[in-house]
């Protein structure tokens, strides 16, 4: 018998649109005036790990309801969705998950959105189990470059993050051979959590210096509501790039992009460069431009979100691309989100949305 499903499935009432967003002379921007620059597809809400701090084994457990498979967007939806977003100004795509690579097929879905959209920034985030296999076809298939998923160099702490028993070793082949498949520069995410792998934050920052391969610390956040998330458990990103710049000098380096979620600092001899991202101490809603789709075709327009629109049931009525764009933009311009800036020990509590659901 399965469980009640964790992640949030009730939905918000869509905004009746205005007007249709496709050929608007202005572009489109929320209601704190921000783009719609990106958007993150989650094409599954499964995994083959069991990181604690993400989909802890007790609770995404064997009798845990995942999504039935008439739930989830095909490939052809995807596609479509993204080509509407994409007219609203979408520029970058990142596919997650769960674990992305679990999708089958995935590299004719890239193959998909790469002819829809030939100048689409197209990306991808995987805890690499998969990856070494699949790197080739994917850069064949029009992927720009892949962010790889890594909490810890110590095997026995990454296979107790991991809670898979899943080994280090494997993860760095499969960096090597995304870098080698031309998926660079491989940025590698490591989530800090105090006590637990902060003490493998200057190991990493030295095991990919000089290797073109970009290491970024990741705040420990209260995404979800099955993390057991505490303030007490962050590790400040000030406190990580103080960390480093003992061992190495640092200095910052300017964005890539408006709203680049990462805050960059490189060695000041040349030896490349870090991110760090600090969602928790230093918010960064302000230039958040970010759109998420979940697996089963509901449009979130927060991480910390508690219920996304359904645009699925759009989709499947046969509506439209000129009236779901306008929905979409209808929505967007409505966006007013910015949990981290209000956050506190009691919105932290609140009922949120699952990051292996939505996507990370
Ligand atoms: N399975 C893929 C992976 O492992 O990269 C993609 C999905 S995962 C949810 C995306 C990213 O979110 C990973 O880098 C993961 O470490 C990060 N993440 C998950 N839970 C988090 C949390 N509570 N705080 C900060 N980052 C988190």
């Amino acid at each position: 018998m399965a469980k009640t499903v964790i992640a949030l499935r009730e939905t918000r009432s869509l905004p009746i649109p205005e007007r249709t967003a496709a050929g608007a002379a202005t572009p489109l921007a929320d209601a704190l005036g921000r783009s719609l620059h990106d958007l993150r597809i989650s094409v599954t809400d499964r995994c083959n790990f069991r990181c604690t701090y993400c989909m802890p084994k007790e609770v995404f457990d064997a009798d845990y309801a995942f999504l039935p498979h008439d739930q989830i967007l095909t490939f052809e939806e995807i596609t479509r969705m993204a080509r509407i977003f994409h007219g609203l100004g979408t520029r970058k795509i990142r596919l997650t998950g769960g674990e992305p690579l679990l999708r089958r097929g995935i590299e004719r879905l890239i193959g998909m959105l790469r002819e829809a959209l030939p100048d689409v920034d197209l990306t991808l985030t995987t805890n690499g189990s998969a990856l070494k296999a699949k790197a080739q076809a994917l850069k064949d298939a029009g992927l720009n470059r892949v962010t790889v998923s890594l909490d810890s160099l110590d095997d026995a702490t990454f296979r107790a993050m991991n809670d898979a028993d899943f080994p280090v070793a494997k993860v760095l082949e499969a960096i090597d051979a995304a870098a080698e498949a031309g998926l660079a520069p491989v940025k590698v995410n490591m989530v800090v959590k105090r006590g637990l792998n902060d003490h493998q934050v200057v190991d990493m920052a030295r095991r990919f210096r000089g290797t073109g391969h970009i290491p970024r610390f990741i705040e420990f956040m209260d995404v979800g509501s099955t993390n057991h998330w505490r303030m007490d458990d962050v590790i400040p990103s000030a406190e990580v790039v103080q960390r480093i710049s003992k061992e190495f000098a640092l200095e910052p380096a300017d964005a890539n992009y408006q709203g680049e979620v990462a805050e960059r600092w490189r060695y000041r001899d040349g030896g490349g460069e870090i991110g760090v991202i600090s969602s928790v101490t230093q918010a960064f809603c302000s230039t958040c431009t970010r759109a998420r789709l979940s697996t089963d075709g509901q449009l979130f327009t927060c991480l910390f979100a508690q219920r996304g629109y359904d645009l699925k049931a759009l989709v499947r009525s046969g509506m439209g691309d000129d009236e779901i764009s306008g929905s979409v933009a209808a929505i967007w311009s409505l966006r007013n989100d910015r949990y981290s800036e209000i956050r506190t020990a009691e919105t932290a509590k609140a009922r949120k949305v699952e990051m292996s659901f939505i996507g990370g």
